[in-house]
């Protein structure tokens, strides 16, 4: 429910927007502050108007993301109606900032005549985000408020700023440190002057009004700093157009009166709004928030206590977690099986601290606090009272049964007892205890410190609370939490597995690795496949496929990596992989030796090297990806196909403005991607493209995944 609540303080009529979380402007909380308004000018003993915000620390979070699109959106009055209100009362209107003033919340208070602020509140204007521009004047009004410079580079990168750091500017007219309902309702008691005075000055306020749109902006060589502008930007602008437009909008509101500028801004947002790119990016921010809606999980589920935790394994990933959880401020013992292993992972732990604290990006008393917030320890007792312990040993399934016999053992009762497993069944490492319900899989990425994915891997028999538990856990150290369910390589590495597989059997049919990784780079991919395996070291994969002979033998791969890592080539960390590297130099250089490898391999099977054109390595990556993302979702593995989506972005450099690859496939449609499988499954290996039930069957009624539900 959402409302604009009315009260009266004397001659001052406050207007308190309330909608939970946020204060969002929803249809309903507009028509409500309209009302308000004219409730406000209709009374006579009133003489001045303050809008500010239900809650603590929200003023409003702009403008309702869930009515975009929607006839809702543009129903009266829409936002700029609303600005247009506020700036043409007669009557002054105060915005008094209690907190967070976002995109169109500080587009609403930047209509109002006058704004007072809580030092610690953000503003920002965060729409280029979402692949928009602020369309209700805030890229008028803010340019004519502070700096137009400054400006430009709140609205271009979309970062906020505490309130303290935009003052003094015309933008806040006070600025406190508490009380800033009580403040402004003593700012605005100076246009309610005593009695006698009002009759022969009833105008008062509306002579003498502040208006953003009224002051006049100036720049110096403003030509030259929106060259400078575009020059900064122009490396994204072929993937993100939002941040050009938002230059031109600023640029406007340099150079142009009021009017024509609002008029250029409408346009924009209008071209930006239908952009394949803002959908995209829309798409991703519903799909984040919807990952953490877990059927059977909700507000009521309990959540067990999490404030110490235990990492068995100090290796790349023990480390990088350690870290995770020492950052948002928990208690955590590492520990390993000799103190040798033990002194080279925390050794590792410090130095990446330490560069951060040289970056300047860590204070020292921060270093400090999370070098000492990470204990280690070659003893379970150190780690028996701990609340969760976290298993990231070697990947194989004996060295995880001696850990958690281990951990059953030591571990308090209702510990959660976790696994960073990559691939391996997650039952079979539950039932290595005697409380598989306390057992879930907690699946960091590497860096684990930075990548922002964290796959929660339900079990047959995880408790819902320990599920409840995890997801909590994740938002707490800023991740975002996908559940899977479990199957070999989990929703991420299971469909990373077969568009791997269908990129290295393009190498035998005519591409090199350097022409793959460089169509998907610019595609958008953070990073090609070949560049990646040699980051993440290529004996990974080539032990992953060693088992998958054993296990699916019906499964075909192509030759060439397995050679590559006979002859020790395993990446970065061997200064040879898929490319040649110099010492302490991560740039890729394409090696001849791995070209005459290729070459050898095609002449090998007989096959004559054809052309390969970019668009059809990505199409073939792309769809290796969604067939497989398809079964996913079908067996149930991933809850619903946006949460696909989110793991490949947040985990796997998956371009976030193409919104992920279901999101994608549905952009593509089906029956396009279908019609090109079907083409690849008369080629070579054509046999890796037997289209997903689920695609086929979707295909073939002409709809998408975003809509489809598992027929309960
Ligand atoms: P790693 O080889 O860097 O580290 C493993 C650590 O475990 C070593 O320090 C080793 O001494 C220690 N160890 C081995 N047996 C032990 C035992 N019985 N008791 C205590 N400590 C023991 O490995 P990693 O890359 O950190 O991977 C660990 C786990 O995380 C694996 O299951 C892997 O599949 C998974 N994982 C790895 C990555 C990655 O990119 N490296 C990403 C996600 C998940």
């Amino acid at each position: 429910m959402a409302s604009a609540d009315y009260t009266s303080h004397g001659a001052i009529a406050v207007i308190t927007l309330d909608h939970a979380p946020v204060n969002a402007l929803c249809l309903e909380l507009r028509s409500g502050i309209a009302a308000g308004l004219e409730r406000a000018w209709a009374a006579p003993e009133v003489r001045a108007i303050v809008i500010t915000g239900a809650g603590a620390g929200t003023f409003c979070g702009g403008a309702d993301v869930s009515e975009f699109g929607s006839p809702q959106m543009t129903a009266a009055p829409d936002l700029r109606e609303l600005c247009t209100l506020l700036e043409r009362s007669p009557k002054p209107v105060i915005a008094a900032l209690n907190g967070t003033a976002l995109g169109g919340g500080l587009e609403l208070a930047m209509a109002c005549h006058y704004r007072i602020a809580l030092a610690s509140a953000s503003l920002g204007l965060p729409e280029v985000k979402l692949g928009l521009l602020p369309g209700a004047g805030g890229t008028q009004r803010l340019p004519r408020l502070i700096a137009p410079d400054r400006a430009l580079s709140m609205i271009v990168s979309g970062n906020p700023v505490a309130a303290r750091d935009l003052a003094p500017s015309a933008l806040l007219d006070l600025v406190v440190e508490e009380g800033v309902l009580g403040a402004a309702l003593e700012f605005a008691a100076r246009f309610a002057p005593a009695q006698d005075a009002i009759a022969k000055d009833t105008l008062h306020a509306r002579d003498t009004l502040k208006k953003a749109r009224d002051r006049t902006v100036s720049l110096q060589n403003a030509e030259a700093f929106f060259d400078f502008a575009r020059g900064a930007i122009a490396p994204l602008a072929r993937h993100y157009p939002a941040p050009s437009k938002c230059i031109d909008a600023v640029e406007a509101a340099v150079l142009k009166p009021f009017e024509e500028g609002m008029a250029l801004e409408r346009a924009l947002f209008g071209q930006l709004l239908i952009s394949d790119e803002s959908r995209a990016l829309r798409h991703v921010f519903f799909a984040t928030r919807a990952a953490s809606k877990v059927p059977g999980i909700s507000a009521e589920t309990p959540v067990r206590n999490i404030r110490s935790v235990g990492i068995v394994g100090a290796g790349t990933m023990g480390g990088g977690i350690a870290m995770a959880f020492a950052n948002a401020g928990l208690e955590v013992t590492v520990l390993d099986a000799t103190q040798a292993a033990l002194d080279k992972g925390l050794g590792v732990v410090r130095r990446n601290y330490e560069s951060t604290l040289k970056k300047g990006r860590l204070s020292q008393a921060e270093f400090e606090r999370r070098i000492g917030a990470i204990r280690g320890s070659v003893s379970y007792e150190d780690i028996a009272a701990a609340d969760l312990a976290i298993e990231a040993v070697f990947e194989d399934l004996e060295v995880k049964r001696t850990v958690f016999e281990r951990l059953d053992a030591v571990m308090k009762p209702r510990a959660i007892l976790a696994s960073n497993t990559s691939t391996l069944d997650l039952n079979r490492i539950a039932g290595f205890t005697r409380r598989p319900e306390d057992v879930v899989g907690l699946h960091f990425f590497s860096p684990a410190n930075v990548t922002r994915l964290l796959e929660i891997v339900r079990g047959a028999r995880t408790a819902p609370d320990v599920l409840a538990t995890s997801l909590a856990l994740a938002k707490q150290i800023k991740k975002i939490g996908v559940v899977s369910g479990v199957c070999d390589g989990f929703i991420g590495n299971r469909m990373l597995n077969a568009f791997f597989r269908e990129m290295q059997l393009l190498l035998d049919v005519g591409a090199l690795p350097q022409q793959i990784d460089r169509a998907l780079e610019a595609f958008g991919f953070a990073m090609g496949p070949f560049r990646v395996s040699d980051l993440a070291g290529n004996d990974i994969g080539w032990a992953i496929r060693k088992r998958h002979y054993a296990e699916h033998p019906e499964q075909v791969f192509s030759r060439v990596p397995d050679r590559l890592c006979e002859l020790g080539r395993f990446g970065q960390k061997t200064q040879a992989g898929w490319y040649d590297y110099k010492p302490g130099d991560r740039t890729a250089i394409p090696s001849d030796v791995v070209t005459n490898m290729i070459l050898e391999e095609s002449a090998r099977l007989g096959l004559t090297r054809r052309a390969v054109s970019d668009e059809e390595i990505v199409e073939r990556a792309l769809y290796s990806l969604i067939n497989e993302g398809a079964r996913v979702l079908e067996e149930g593995i991933a809850l619903r196909a946006s949460d696909i989506d989110v793991v490949y972005i947040a985990g796997y450099g998956f371009p976030d403005f193409r919104g992920g690859p279901m999101f994608y496939a549905d952009t593509v449609g089906l029956p396009n991607v279908l019609r090109s499988m079907r083409r690849f499954a008369q080629g070579y290996r054509g046999d890796t493209w037997a289209p997903a039930p689920l695609l086929t069957k979707l295909a073939a009624e002409n709809r998408g995944f975003a809509r489809w539900e598992r027929p309960s």
